[in-house]
């Protein structure tokens, strides 16, 4: 290998990664990222494509002398000095999908969220170093959601990394060629870009001071991060994350309808919960804890990968009052007093069972109507040979999304009118990035949602056809 300059050149863009700019010229010499960066600079990127993060000084050096930027230079484009901490890094790392797979490894880590509005207005689209720090949310210059997803071939964003033997695609999505300008980003809101930027501080720095938490560092604040995601996600009952993720948007001025358009299982919507929960910490986390009747803290925290010994001594001062939360077998309260309501308002449960005796209800009614006659849970489940627990998800499910999605029997798809059909359609395709993700909702999830929006109590079957596929 010799000193001589490599024959290309291109000027490094504000804030681009390393590997970008590499990319950028083998694409320029119509060379793999890979073999460009093995030829120019002795480098082999294939056992670790992502070297480029934390480069040797000699690694830096070599580059400097082929490219003719200085290493001081090429050193603001990795994240050496950032502190890293349990795989902060990883692409999507505050994604409901790692809380339930964090053991899943993505050697490649290939793909990636963008902000499309940034790239549509680059004369030479290029990959930002922040994009690179897996769980970003939000782009600050254009207020967007971060996107992680083609909205033409609803695929997941792949760019190749310095390991890829093909040429690497920045123009737009790289498996159906959509570019990035027909991309529409969602508007992110202000406390959530705030608390990035916060975090990213604290990242930089590895440690400083957190409005709400006080002082704090990286590792610990990604334990905190993922406490609050898996306690979301880990054995929790659909309505009950709704009923939180209303009351988010609500508590942090948005409008309702907006529950439905968030991707809660995406980094922003475990960013929009911490920025909803530490300003007001740990009174919130333990409400939420609460609401969502979640796991336990310490049950949590056996959930999650890399904790060690010293974070697990510095969590309960951090967590304060939430430490001592428990959960409850059960919580249910003021049934009594909705179920005497329906009644006093004219609901026969024991005539409807005498009518519905072959419609598979029998049950059911059968259930609500000895609790309407003083019958506890427990002495209504026996009755009928049922767990208190199985009653106990028809009152929540009926409480929550109207008694007719418990006793009475679900529409089949051609027994709703045609207007009915569209107008489910055109609302699901409106909330589609939940119902499309890994971790979104299933159609039972969806025949709530359709009921607390249309009244309307429709079969699994039907959501499944009403579904957009
Ligand atoms: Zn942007
Ligand atoms: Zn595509």
């Amino acid at each position: 290998m010799t000193a001589a300059r490599i024959p290309v050149y291109t000027e490094p863009m504000a804030d681009e990664a390393l590997a970008s700019w590499l990319c950028r010229l083998a694409s320029m010499l119509g060379m793999s990222a890979h073999t460009f960066v093995r030829h120019a600079f002795g480098i082999d990127s294939r056992g670790d494509a992502h070297w480029w993060r934390r480069p040797s000084r000699e690694h830096l050096a070599t580059i400097g002398q082929k490219t003719g930027v200085s290493a001081k230079r090429l050193g603001h484009m990795t994240l050496a000095g950032w502190s890293s901490a349990r795989s902060d890094e990883r692409q999507g790392r505050w994604s409901a999908h790692y809380v339930h797979q964090p053991s899943v490894k993505q050697p490649n880590d290939r793909f990636i969220a963008v902000c499309p509005r940034c790239l549509a207005e680059d004369k030479h689209a290029y990959i930002r170093r922040s994009w690179m720090i897996g769980w970003l949310a939000a782009c600050p210059r254009h207020r967007s959601v971060l996107t992680s997803r083609c909205p033409a071939c609803a695929k997941d964003l792949r760019i190749g990394d310095l390991s890829s033997r093909d040429a690497i695609v920045l123009h737009g999505c790289h498996r159906c060629g959509a570019p990035w300008s027909r991309f529409t980003p969602r508007s992110a809101i202000q406390p959530a870009i705030e608390l990035q930027e916060q975090l990213l501080n604290l990242k930089r720095h590895g440690a400083g001071d957190l409005p709400g938490i006080g002082p704090v560092d990286w590792g610990t604040l990604t334990v905190i991060a993922d406490l609050i995601s898996a306690a979301v996600w880990e054995d929790t009952a659909d309505h009950r994350r709704e009923r939180l993720f209303s009351r988010i948007v609500c508590d942090l001025g948005m409008q309702a309808d907006e529950r439905l358009l968030i991707k809660w299982q995406s980094n922003y919507g475990t960013l929009l919960i911490l920025a909803w929960a530490i300003p007001d910490w740990p009174t919130r986390l333990e409400q939420m804890l609460g609401d969502l009747r979640a796991l336990s803290v310490a049950s949590l925290l056996e959930l999650l990968p890399e904790v060690d010994t010293a974070d697990r001594q510095r969590l309960p001062s951090l967590l304060g009052s939430a430490c001592g939360y428990q959960r409850q077998a059960s919580d249910l309260e003021h049934w009594r007093e909705w179920l005497d309501a329906m009644v006093a308002s004219g609901m026969d449960f024991r005539a409807r069972a005498r009518r519905m005796f072959h419609q598979g209800y029998y049950d059911r009614l059968g259930v609500f109507a000895r609790l309407a006659e003083g019958d506890s849970i427990e002495q209504a489940a026996a009755g009928v040979g049922l767990k208190p627990a199985t009653v106990e998800g028809w009152i929540e499910t009926a409480m929550t999304y109207g008694i007719h999605m418990v006793i009475e029997k679900a529409l089949r798809l051609n027994q709703l009118t045609p207007q009915q059909v569209s107008d489910i359609r055109q609302w699901l395709t409106r909330a589609d990035v939940n119902l499309t993700n890994r971790n979104g909702w299933r159609a039972d999830h969806a025949r709530h949602e359709i009921a607390r929006q249309f009244g309307i109590n429709v079969s699994v079957g039907a959501v499944q056809l009403l579904l957009p596929s």
